[in-house]
């Protein structure tokens, strides 16, 4: 696999300057045969918020693009995500990526409309997965990611963005099944093996820092960053903002299936180098001791491991694990967070103002999910033993 990242600068979302950018970055980079082609394009939209809040890739961002794969003679483009709370009609409106879809003459897909099954020869946890049939009719995927930091997983980028290929609620109920860092990167890492998207162009222009993905703050980095290899990407992007490869639990489990890499130190740097950019005071989340089934060397699937461990600490692990607490000064009481919630630890209780959102810790598996779709980011991620 071709081991090269072009990293770019680029100042801002003028559509010529992002062009330009991209450009450069995807002929360093080893260049993309996409005459003929039907692409589809997989923009992080974790829920449709407005462009300046940096949770969706900016629509700046898609346009360019967009731009340069016709001017690489693509036959089609699709584009398409699949928010967690998927209001029906769901268009992409307020991040503007809707509207860019349309000007450009693409094609926006409902991923909720229509399924296939994929099955991934190489799945470690999961064999079979239940994908937007916009898959079938692609020649290739590119995921186009926001590069930001994540409660759960510390950073999303590329690999993780692919989540979104699954179709709505079905992807919380993941989190049950898959609760640990561990098994949640192994499945991430067989349904990258199983799409095997083509190329990653990475929104890098204004990234979030802090309690991301959505509760963050937009910080600007200044950078495009493009790739057929999806994890020496995300491996390229975690250097940047400070975090070493290896403590990322998706970066890890993906080089142990010696698909992308065998070693970080094999990624090439044909434009700018991750020491040329890096940014020393980037705002991340705390890397976490793991209490998880991490057992080197071991091959068994992590989601097996899980239930191998005994239950008190499982019960330990969840017990010193940051968890979710709701700010009833800011909850506008839309209930979002008790639809999204896979292990149904949260409630809404009471009536009219007295209306107020109740969490079973006992249930709560710490996904953070609830904190990722909070449109009013009234659920912040607390330390253990703080209280509520
Ligand atoms: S905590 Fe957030 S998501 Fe949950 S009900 Fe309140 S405003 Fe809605
Ligand atoms: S309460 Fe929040 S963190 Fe806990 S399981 Fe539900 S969605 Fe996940």
């Amino acid at each position: 696999m071709n081991n090269k990242v072009a990293i770019v600068r680029c100042a801002d979302y003028t559509v010529d300057k992002v062009y330009r950018a991209l450009k450069l970055a995807v002929e360093s980079a080893g260049g993309l045969d996409a005459a003929g082609k039907t692409v589809l394009l997989k923009p992080n939209i974790l829920f449709d918020a407005a462009p300046e809040k940096a949770i969706c890739t900016h629509p700046g961002f898609l346009e360019a693009a967009i731009q340069l794969l016709n001017e690489m003679g693509a036959k089609r483009i699709i584009v398409g995500d699949s928010p967690g709370l998927q209001p029906p009609g769901f268009s992409a409106k307020t991040s503007g990526i809707g509207a860019v879809v349309k000007k450009t003459g693409s094609e926006w897909r409902d991923f909720t409309k229509g399924k296939i099954e994929l099955s991934g020869q190489d799945g470690r946890v999961m064999k079979v997965f239940t994908v937007t049939d916009a898959l079938k009719e692609a020649d290739f995927v590119i995921s186009l990611p926001k590069l930001k930091t994540h409660q759960l997983m510390y950073f999303t980028g590329a690999m993780k963005n692919l989540f979104g290929l699954i179709p709505t609620l079905t992807k919380s109920t993941f989190h049950v099944r898959f609760p640990s860092q561990e098994s949640f990167a192994a499945m991430i890492t067989d349904l990258n093996l199983a799409v095997k998207p083509a190329y990653a162009f990475m929104d890098a222009i204004i990234a979030m820092e802090g309690p991301g993905p959505s509760a963050g703050k937009p910080r600007k980095l200044g950078l495009v960053l493009a790739s057929s290899n999806l994890l020496a990407l995300d491996a390229a992007a975690c250097g940047i903002i400070g975090y070493p490869p290896d403590k990322i639990p998706i970066n890890r489990e993906a080089l142990s299936r010696n698909y992308w890499l065998k070693g970080f130190d094999e990624i090439e740097y044909p434009c700018l180098t991750v020491e040329e950019v890096k940014v020393t005071d980037f705002v991340k989340v705390h890397l976490k001791k793991s209490l998880g089934p991490r057992v080197r060397g071991l091959r068994a699937p992590s989601q097996l491991l899980d239930f191998l461990l005994p239950k008190p600490i499982r019960c330990l692990r969840d017990a010193l694990s940051s968890r979710p607490g709701i700010d009833r000064s800011l909850c506008i009481r839309c209930g979002d967070c008790t639809r999204i919630c896979g292990s149904r630890a949260m409630e809404l209780k009471g009536e009219g103002k007295e209306k107020y959102v109740h969490i079973d810790y006992r249930r709560c598996i710490r996904c953070y999910c609830c904190h990722e779709i909070c449109p009013v980011h009234a659920i912040e991620v607390k330390k253990a033993g703080l209280g509520r």
